[in-house]
């Protein structure tokens, strides 16, 4: 049976709940990568129990250990008793951040997912999320540089910036037809680094005759902050998103999210993180029933696929990757096939379901070797496939593929599966 919330934070019940069966092993993306029973989901969660019980202490290893997670929920789907190993190390990580403090380099991250004006400055000045993809590298080479030794050559490819955000480049509303209006909660790469999934998601929505309000007050879920123990960066940014949306979530059908992460973290991650705030939980719980991935909502709610189906099929290939915070955690997977597989040929890869490694801002930067070695497979799945294009509704999972082919030297190009609806139907 599933734990509840109030369970998952009881450590020690958990760690006495594991039978060892082993079935999270070969799933285990940190495992997969780092084969050591102590980065396993059984080795964390025996290692969480005796913290707990005052048998561990939280020193430099323990931390090491305890961010090797990539949080990616396998385990959680396999193991028989539902054990939340991702939710119990995401509580430790807030130990961790009080104990250790965090580096001044995620502070500053973390600093502009609090405040948009601040963010949409340091956009201007192409700050914006590069700055922990090449903060590690840049000390490095400085380094190398003083001692003048050979300059590391770059292995990672980050996403570009556009030159105006999503949510700088339209007005708020934008009427079409009056009949039916959602909400839009775009998320910061989206917004900042791969607009085209929000221009295309209001292409949709015009050709449906929906109305879109684009809630443009809308602050980052803080799903990074919440996977790297910033616990302080997730409290105001989740009390002020619940507020802003109850002011609006009555006007509107539906809050899509064309992000697997942003979505997650909004409908699932905020009620566990609010476990000990009663009043906070149930504000979280009843305003983020309005909360759905764009494809959910878009396949259920309206007549796409059947106008999809109306419209002529298209040469390109697809393959389809399923984001661990899509499939595993909110159940979506055959949605965006749905309506892809209308004009598009699909393709699957070997495990669609095989976390692609991102892994959070920690693995991006400090343990980057880990997510460069769990994208490995992906591209190569991918690249078996021949598939011209790769699909994914998560652009973290976008960020971490690109450079997985980009390091494999695997040329298929990576889409939002709204940018693939989109145009599909201008054809
Ligand atoms: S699958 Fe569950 S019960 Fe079995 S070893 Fe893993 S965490 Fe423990
Ligand atoms: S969440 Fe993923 S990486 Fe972490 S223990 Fe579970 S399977 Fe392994």
């Amino acid at each position: 049976m599933s734990k509840t919330i109030e369970d998952i934070f009881n450590f020690t019940e958990i760690a006495d709940d594991c039978v060892k069966c082993g079935k999270c092993i070969p799933v285990c993306t940190i495992h997969n990568v780092n084969a050591d029973e102590v980065t396993s989901p059984r080795g964390f969660i025996d290692l969480l129990g005796a913290y707990k019980r005052g048998n561990l202490e939280l020193d430099k290893t323990a931390k090491d250990i305890f961010e090797s997670c990539f949080l990616c929920t396998a385990c959680v789907e396999v193991c028989p008793k539902s054990l939340p190993t991702d939710m119990i190390i995401e509580q430790v990580r807030s130990d961790i951040a009080q104990k250790f403090g965090i580096a001044w380099y995620k502070k500053a991250f973390f600093l502009l997912l609090r405040h948009r004006w601040l963010n949409d400055i340091a956009f201007k000045l192409g700050y914006t999320f590069q700055t922990c993809g090449f903060k590690i590298k840049d000390d490095i080479n400085s380094m190398t540089a003083r001692f003048n030794l050979p300059i590391i050559k770059s292995d990672r490819l980050m996403p570009s910036l556009t030159k105006t955000s999503f949510l700088n480049a339209h007005p708020e509303n934008i009427h079409n037809g009056g009949k039916r209006k959602v909400a839009i909660f775009i998320g910061c790469l989206a917004n900042y680094n791969y607009r085209k999934i929000g221009d295309s998601l209001l292409e949709i929505l015009e050709v449906l005759e929906i109305d879109a309000f684009l809630a443009k007050s809308q602050k980052c879920c803080s799903a990074p902050a919440y996977f790297t123990g910033d616990f302080d960066t997730v409290d105001a940014n989740a009390k002020f998103n619940i507020e802003y949306f109850e002011s609006f979530a009555k006007d509107v059908e539906a809050i899509i999210v064309p992000e697997a992460t942003c979505s997650a973290m909004l409908k699932i991650d905020y009620e566990h993180y609010f476990h000990d705030q009663p009043e906070w939980k149930a504000r979280a719980k009843a305003v983020m029933k309005k909360v759905f991935m764009a494809t959910e909502w878009l396949q259920h709610h309206t007549d796409l696929e059947h106008l999809l189906a109306s419209k002529k099929k298209v040469s390109p290939i697809v393959t389809y990757h399923d984001p661990c915070h899509a499939k595993k955690m909110q159940g979506v997977h055959e949605e965006p096939r749905n309506l892809i597989r209308q004009n598009y040929k699909i393709v699957e890869m070997s495990d669609p379901n095989l976390c692609c490694g991102f892994g959070g801002v920690t693995m991006q930067t400090e343990k980057y070797h880990f997510a460069k070695a769990a994208g490995v497979p992906k591209a190569a799945m991918i690249e078996k496939t021949k598939a011209d294009i790769v699909s994914a509704e998560c652009s973290a999972c976008r960020m971490q593929i690109n450079n997985s082919m980009y390091n494999a030297g695997v040329e298929t190009v990576f889409k939002n599966p709204i940018e693939l609806i989109a145009q599909a139907l201008k054809n």
